[in-house]
C-alpha cells in the first residue's frame, strides 16, 4: 500500500483537449509541447498517448527527443531551443530532430559541421519577446544563408508571443504583424507563433504551426479565463491519503512557525503530501483542498511531507480519506493563484517521489 500519494493522469483527458487544440487551430495543425517531462505527467507516457494524433512533437532538449525515440516516437520532433552544443547537431541528423535555429553562433556551427546527412531546421524570428531569435530586419540574410547550406532543409519560420494570455491584444496584434509581413514574403516555408493562449485569441492568424503545451494538460494559458471556460478538461489529479485527525482547542497553533491558531474547537486533518511532493510551501492557510464532495482549505504552514486541513466542513472525515489536491474538483489553476504562481509551475514541479498512474 505505502504512502498513496499519487498524480492520477488521465490519458484521454489529455487527447480530448489535444482535439480541442487542433479545432481552434483550424486550418493548421498542432504540434504537441511535451518538454519538461511532459508538463509533469511523464513524457513517454504522454507521447504515446498523442502518438495517434500528433504528427510533430516539440521539446526544449536534446534529452528529452532521445527518451522519445527511445520510446518509438517517429513523428518529426522539434527541438525548441535548437541545439546546445554543435557536437549534437549529427545526433539531430541521425534522430531526424529539427532544432529551432536562434542565434548566429548556431547558424555558424551548422555552416562548419559536417551534417552527414540531411538536416531539417527552423529559424527563430524575434517578433517582441526579446528572449531567443534573429531580428525581423535579418530574415531575409538568414533565410538565404540557411539555404545555401548543403544538407539543410530549411522547413519554416517560428516566432513566440510575450504577452497572449492577456486581454490586451496590443503586444500580440504587433507581433502578428511582423510575422505575417514574413509569411506573405516565403508562402514556400511554414510559419508557426501560437502557443496555448494564441489558440484562444480569435484574431490571431494560426499560420501552419501551433504549438500548444499547458493547455493539453488541462490548465488555463489565458490570464482572464478559467480551464473549465475554455473548455479544458484536467489531466492530472494530485491526490494523497488523510493520516490524522485532531481537534485543535482555542489558542492552539499548528505546523512550523506557528502561523494559524485556533479560536475556537477546530477539526484539524493531515494529508500525507507536502513540498518534497511538489505542493507549493506557498500556499497560505485558505488554500482550497477537496475531500469526500466537500471543499475545505489549508491550515499554517506546508511541511515536506505533510500539510494540515481545516475539516469543519468535512466532519465525518477519516485517516485513510481521499484527498484531491487538485484535479478536477480544485483546477491547479485555483492552487496557484493561492500560491502566487502559475499551473505550469505546479504540473512541471510534481517530484520524482510521487508515483504518475495512467488511466484511459
Ligand atoms: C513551451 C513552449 C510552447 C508551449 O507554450 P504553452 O504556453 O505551454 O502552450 C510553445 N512554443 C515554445 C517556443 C515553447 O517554448
Amino acid at each position: 500500500m505505502g504512502r498513496q500519494t499519487r498524480a492520477y493522469v488521465d490519458l484521454e483527458a489529455l487527447r480530448y483537449n489535444f482535439r480541442l487544440a487542433q479545432r481552434h487551430a483550424g486550418e493548421a495543425a498542432a504540434m504537441a509541447v511535451v518538454k519538461a517531462d511532459g508538463y509533469g505527467h511523464g513524457l513517454e507516457a504522454v507521447a504515446r498517448a498523442l502518438d495517434s494524433e500528433a504528427t510533430r512533437f516539440a521539446v526544449a532538449s536534446l534529452e528529452e527527443a532521445e527518451r522519445l525515440r527511445s520510446a518509438g516516437i517517429e513523428q518529426p520532433i522539434v527541438l525548441l531551443q535548437g541545439f546546445h552544443d554543435p557536437d549534437d547537431i549529427r545526433t539531430c541528423v541521425s534522430l531526424a530532430l529539427e532544432p529551432v535555429v536562434h542565434s548566429e553562433h548556431q547558424l555558424v556551427a551548422i555552416e562548419q559541421a559536417s551534417l552527414g546527412g540531411s538536416l531539417a531546421v527552423w529559424l527563430k524570428i524575434n517578433t517582441g519577446m526579446n528572449r531567443l531569435g534573429f531580428p525581423p530586419a535579418d530574415a531575409d540574410a538568414v533565410i538565404a544563408r540557411a539555404r545555401l547550406i548543403e544538407g539543410v532543409n530549411l522547413l519554416g519560420l517560428m516566432t513566440h508571443y510575450a504577452c497572449a494570455d492577456d486581454r490586451d491584444e496590443t503586444m500580440t496584434a504587433h507581433q502578428n504583424g511582423l510575422f505575417s509581413a514574413l509569411a506573405r514574403r516565403y508562402p514556400d516555408l511554414m510559419f508557426s507563433a501560437s502557443n496555448s493562449a494564441g489558440h484562444f485569441r480569435e484574431s490571431s492568424p494560426r499560420f501552419d504551426w501551433t504549438r500548444p503545451g499547458i493547455m493539453l494538460y488541462g490548465a488555463t494559458p489565458m490570464i482572464a479565463e478559467s480551464a473549465a471556460e475554455l473548455g479544458l478538461r484536467a489531466v492530472m489529479t494530485l491526490e494523497a491519503r488523510l493520516t490524522a485527525i485532531r481537534t485543535l482547542q482555542p489558542g492552539d497553533a499548528v505546523g512550523y512557525g506557528s502561523t494559524w491558531r485556533a479560536e475556537q474547537p477546530t477539526p484539524m486533518g493531515i494529508v500525507s503530501i507536502g513540498y518534497g511532493d511538489g505542493y507549493p510551501r506557498h500556499a497560505p492557510t485558505g488554500t482550497p483542498i477537496w475531500i469526500d464532495g466537500v471543499r475545505i482549505t489549508t491550515l499554517g504552514r506546508v511541511s515536506m511531507d505533510m500539510l494540515a486541513v481545516n475539516l469543519t466542513a468535512a466532519p465525518h472525515a477519516r485517516p485513510g480519506d481521499k484527498v484531491e489536491l487538485w484535479g478536477a474538483n480544485v483546477p491547479v489553476d485555483e492552487v496557484a493563484r493561492h500560491a502566487g504562481t502559475i499551473g505550469y509551475e505546479l504540473l512541471t514541479g510534481v517530484t520524482a517521489r510521487v508515483p504518475r498512474v495512467y488511466s484511459e
